[in-house]
């Protein structure tokens, strides 16, 4: 199918009932293939009438829980099993997910800072504008699947928006619930700043995203998590029959409802070294616990440096690597959500 509003083409109809898989054809023009492109999969599952449901991973390439789970997903999906509308891309920035890194090796782009991207900028910027203006304008709830990558580890975690549209957001809070993760943040980005999420906000749809796990690897846990929160999402916007698998069900305590909206949320490593962490994931700390101190391998007679949380929570987020910079993220504290 061509579109006058982007470069991009696919044979893809999405208009058609069935399944299918095909490709999304982004140009890419180079020294070692004239008229080559980009080929980014995709799957289109339709059954009649009823929401369209649209799940992307690999926004930025190494996150890798949400990937696997969506390539799954669009294999296993059948026309028959749903009402409405499934679209699936489980590697949206495709280079970088075939890099393995967070942003494009192709130019150098973080896709989650350019929404709603252009038609004719270089290919993520491509990419992002075919989505907002092909693919959204079809669309009713988006799921963005990313995690902490190689350098950062969540606990499972679900983040919406606050909405314009009050009505909307209560009903995502809702779908927040069903999705079924250990943590729920309740997030309240208002600017648009190039986010996925506030391109949905800015079109009527509603939207959420997970952080699935990180440290460069595919949990297996947090996978089966992943993997019944989609399904939970199909049955909670009405495409699929059958019961919500809750986190009860999988032997795991009700979602908490938290937030990182304080600045102090984040605590930054002040120097570069090697990073000694005193807590884990899932630990509560107090405000000016030390969570932390930096080592110093070219001077060993220089003391550590010692990094101090400000803020009374949970430990949600952790770095993984021991290799430290100066304004790296080393932890993030959430505190439960009043109200
Ligand atoms: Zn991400």
């Amino acid at each position: 199918m061509t579109s006058p509003v982007s470069r991009i083409r696919t044979a893809i109809d999405f208009e058609k009932n069935g399944k299918q898989i095909g490709d999304l054809h982004v140009p890419s023009s180079t020294n070692e293939s004239a008229y080559g492109v980009v080929p980014i999969p995709i799957a289109v599952v339709k059954n009649g009438k009823g929401p369209t449901i649209f799940f992307t991973g690999g926004v930025h390439g190494d996150e890798y829980e949400g990937q696997v789970a969506l390539m799954k997903l669009a294999r296993r999906l059948k026309a028959g099993q749903i009402q409405g509308r499934v679209i699936v891309i489980p590697a949206l920035n495709l280079p970088a997910a075939e890099a393995g890194a967070r942003c494009s090796p192709l130019d150098g782009l973080n896709m989650n800072r350019i929404f709603p991207g252009s038609k004719e900028g270089s290919i993520t910027l491509q990419i992002a504008h075919y989505v907002s203006n092909v693919i959204l304008p079809m669309v009713d709830v988006q799921i963005d699947m990313h995690s902490g990558g190689k350098t950062l580890e969540y606990i499972p975690t679900i983040i919406m928006n606050r909405s314009k549209d009050k009505k909307r957001e209560a009903r995502t809070r809702e779908a927040l619930m069903a999705f079924g993760m250990p943590i729920g943040l309740y997030d309240v980005k208002t600017d648009h700043g190039g986010l996925f999420e506030m391109e949905c906000e800015a079109r009527g749809i509603l939207a959420i995203n997970a952080e699935l796990g990180g440290a460069g690897r595919v949990d297996l846990n947090t996978l089966r998590m992943a993997e019944h929160a989609v399904d939970n999402m199909l049955k909670f916007f009405g495409l699929m029959k059958g019961k919500i698998v809750t986190p009860k069900m999988q032997g795991r305590a009700p979602t908490r409802l938290m937030e990182t909206n304080d600045p102090r949320a984040n605590v930054y490593c002040p120097d570069r070294g090697l990073f000694e962490p005193f807590v884990d994931l899932g630990a509560e700390v107090k405000a000016g616990q030390a969570l932390g101190q930096v080592h110093f391998p070219g001077n060993s007679a220089r003391e550590p440096w010692t990094v101090t949380g400000r803020l009374k929570g949970l430990v949600i987020l952790k770095r993984p690597p021991g290799r430290v910079e100066r304004g790296d993220v080393v932890f993030q504290i959430a505190t439960d959500k009043k109200g």
